[in-house]
């Protein structure tokens, strides 16, 4: 259990770098601009390719701070239960469901809309 990745807990921003300040971008990992420029690349080109449920559960995903830039576009997941992390990318995944490949996983789809916003 990684305790780091359990406790979401951000003193940067995971876009700009920028610090953080507001209990609510301290959770979340995003300042408010961050934010409703990540919501805006979710809506534009994200919510033609993906179901409605899965986008929004992307997006809860990116909200809870579930997703951590690695390098490039390539993120740290962080499980729902926080015991597990993989990693990440709009085209490919290492969770259970990204490795089967039948559907993009709520990572990919988060990797998706955090790539756009970049
Ligand atoms: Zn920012
Ligand atoms: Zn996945």
């Amino acid at each position: 259990m990684n305790a780091a990745a359990t406790t979401h807990h951000h003193t940067s921003c995971l876009r700009c770098g920028r610090k953080l300040t507001s209990t609510k971008s301290v959770a979340t990992g995003y300042g408010p601009t961050c934010t409703r420029k990540v919501k805006a690349a979710a809506k534009a080109e994200v919510v033609a390719q993906y179901k409605p449920h899965q986008v929004a559960k992307a997006e809860e995903l990116i909200e809870q701070g579930g997703l951590i830039p690695l390098r490039g576009q390539i993120y740290l997941a962080v499980s729902s239960d926080g015991s597990q992390t993989y990693k990440t990318h709009r085209a490919a995944c290492s969770c259970p469901a990204g490795i089967k490949g039948l559907h993009p996983c709520k990572h990919r789809i988060a990797a998706h809309i955090l790539s756009l916003a970049a």
